[in-house]
């Protein structure tokens, strides 16, 4: 039982990777607080069936939402050890038919959900807490075509997160980021037509060294590995995890 006795807070967490990340800290011991937006039935479904896994409605957008369910948690358990900024959203478009709404959308849940989650939480959060933000290898350059707004998000939070790890050093409370490749899921799945999808899990097979697309759970190990001591000694890092794209190892320095 690795996370016995610590408290955390994953948001999105109804499905996806943050449902995944949910049940990974629940079965390790973990108190996990499930934020949803909308999903009720799948979180309570999660609930049901996971131990110490309590649900919290609140959307990420809103700060005062985000206050709200910060103070929920303090009065109920009164504190915090592991924040995961998961919510987020994936609005396609190429870049000159920019959509002003889908892009604020996407800044307002991608960046600002993980900025007032991150300083809401910071209150209550103990010494050797840990917040894991799920950026995007977008973020760092990794894009497929028609992401480019997307990935703006991404890189903003891939920024936050290095200097959340600098200012919140001295309360020695740590800050990483997970940015996963293709995952499959609700966000990739629903974002491309069905022949667009099976275009990118070819591409994905023949250009990713480990010869696969990604799944929650390969996701979900890593951020227990930064949720844990085991990556005590890890603050401000990007921890890629996308199999290793050929295309993109071949351009880095
Ligand atoms: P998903 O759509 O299955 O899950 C996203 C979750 O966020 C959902 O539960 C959704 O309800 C929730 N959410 C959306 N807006 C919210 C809001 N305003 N307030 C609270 N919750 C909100 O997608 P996923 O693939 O599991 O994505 C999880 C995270 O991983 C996202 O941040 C996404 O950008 C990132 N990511 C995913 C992939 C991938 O390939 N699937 C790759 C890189 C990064």
């Amino acid at each position: 039982m690795r996370l016995k006795d610590k408290v955390a807070l994953v948001t999105g967490g109804s499905r996806g990777i943050g449902a995944e990340i949910v049940k990974t800290f629940s079965k390790e011991g973990a108190t996990v607080y499930l934020n949803y937006n909308n999903n009720e039935s799948k979180a309570r479904s999660i609930s049901e069936i996971y131990n110490n896994v309590k649900l919290i409605k609140a959307d990420v957008s809103q700060r005062e939402q985000v206050s709200k369910m910060i103070e929920y948690i303090k009065e109920d358990i009164g504190f915090l050890d592991i924040l995961v900024n998961n919510a987020g959203i994936m609005l396609n478009m190429p870049i000159l038919e920019y959509d002003e709404a889908k892009v604020r959308k996407m800044f307002d849940v991608n960046l600002f959900g993980t900025i007032y989650t991150t300083i809401e939480s910071a209150k209550i959060m103990r010494e050797g807490s840990s917040i894991i933000n799920i950026a995007s290898n977008a973020g760092i350059g990794t894009s497929f075509m028609n992401t480019t707004y997307y990935s703006l998000t991404k890189a903003a939070v891939i920024n936050f997160t290095k200097r959340v790890a600098l200012e919140l050093a001295n309360r020695k409370i740590r800050c990483n980021a997970i940015a996963p490749g293709w995952i499959e899921t609700d966000l990739t799945i629903g974002a491309r037509s069905r022949e667009e999808t099976e275009q990118l899990k070819k591409f994905l097979v023949e250009n990713t060294t480990i010869g696969r697309w990604g799944s929650v759970e390969d996701v979900a190990k890593v951020a227990l590995f930064l949720a844990t001591e085991d990556s005590g000694y890890v603050n401000g890092q990007v921890i890629v995890v996308d199999g290793g794209r050929k295309d993109y190892l071949t351009h880095s320095i």
